[in-house]
């Protein structure tokens, strides 16, 4: 074969299938830019586990009318302007990429207004197609509804699972969200039902206790090395092997080794739920090294690791030993 350009339509939908994976990446994808638009009330609800249909919608700061056909741009962001700013991220989308793709392979419809503006825009948009502009009178803040995801990618609408499968995913996402955002109010609904749901304004272990109960107790500890400080909470569940954590980088949800790793050195068992909360300087932290943005590169990863460990040690020390003395029975 000869080598040919591929049409834009077909590069577009193959780019977007690499930041949106499946509905979880709309839903987080969509929530962090409700986050970053200062939002204190954030509501998100699908449609068999969101692929049928995912709606976010916030109170944030809205999107001007002549900047929404820009939104949907790939590459047009109003969060960064210069490579320098790649070096300290401090929101949590900065690529531009999100809405563009999710517009490639989906119906998308957005309303917003901002409190400058008396009636609000109204875009919508088909499977990356030209966008259809109005005028429509919405609340302040922004409503995403995104129907029919991969409707026009169907390699990808077939690694889809089940309605139950997808919302599990979605409902740990939102939770991890609401302890990583306790002054923001989130709830989430499913098929019509609400089935999660914080008020804001509250602190991060009030949160914790109403996802975990408040039983058992949950242990907390803190402490820095290098640029690292880091929090841990700690539910101990005896006789529980499963060990069950949500990171979190700078506000930013991550999946990583270093921090499991580091939860689990030592002797005693780690069985139980964990939440761990990392600060640290912006240039300290790579986020731009996963599509998805949820795996993150550490400069002095090796202190992050021992404060993690000393950490999780000192609470291990504390807690009644009763997971290692019932192995020993
Ligand atoms: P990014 O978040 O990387 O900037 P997105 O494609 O997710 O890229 O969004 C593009 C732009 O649209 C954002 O930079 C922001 O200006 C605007 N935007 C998107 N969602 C919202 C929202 N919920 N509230 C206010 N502005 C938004
Ligand atoms: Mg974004």
């Amino acid at each position: 074969m000869t080598i040919h350009r591929l049409p834009q339509t077909v590069a577009m939908r193959i780019a977007a299938g690499e930041v949106v994976e499946r509905p979880i990446s709309v839903v987080k994808e969509l929530m962090e830019n409700s986050l970053d638009a200062g939002s204190s009330r954030i509501s998100v609800s699908v449609i068999q586990g969101g692929r049928l249909s995912i709606v976010v919608e916030d109170d944030g700061c809205g999107i001007p009318r002549e900047d929404l056909p820009l939104a949907v741009e790939r590459h047009a962001t109003s969060k960064i302007s210069s490579i320098e700013d790649l070096e300290a991220i401090a929101t949590l989308g900065y690529r531009g990429e999100a809405l563009a793709s999710v517009a490639a392979v989906s119906r998308l419809d957005i309303r917003s207004r901002t409190n400058q503006e008396d009636s609000g825009v109204w875009l919508r948009m088909e499977g990356g197609g030209p966008p259809k502009v109005d005028e429509q009178n919405c609340r302040i803040g922004t409503r995403v509804q995104v129907d029919d995801l991969f409707f026009n990618l169907p390699a990808r609408r077939k690694f889809l699972k089940s309605a139950r499968a997808e919302l599990r995913r979605i409902t740990k996402v939102v939770q991890e969200f609401s302890v990583a955002y306790p002054s923001v109010a989130f709830i989430l609904s499913s098929d019509g039902k609400k089935i999660y749901e914080t008020q804001g304004g509250r602190d991060r272990v009030d949160v914790l206790k109403s996802l975990w109960g408040d039983e058992p107790e949950i242990l907390t500890s803190s402490g820095a090395r290098g640029p690292y400080s880091v929090t841990l909470w700690w539910q101990r569940i005896s006789k529980v092997s499963r060990v069950s954590v949500m990171a979190f980088v700078n506000g930013r949800r991550v999946e990583d080794g270093t921090i499991r790793a580091a939860i689990s050195s030592g002797e005693t068992h780690p069985g139980g739920n964990w939440a761990v909360w990392v600060e640290t300087p912006p240039d300290e932290v790579d986020v731009n090294v996963h599509p998805a943005k949820t795996e993150v590169l550490f400069r002095h990863g090796g202190d992050l690791f021992a404060a993690v460990r000393d950490g999780a040690t000192s609470m291990k020390g504390r807690s009644l030993p009763d997971w290692e003395s019932r192995q020993l029975l």
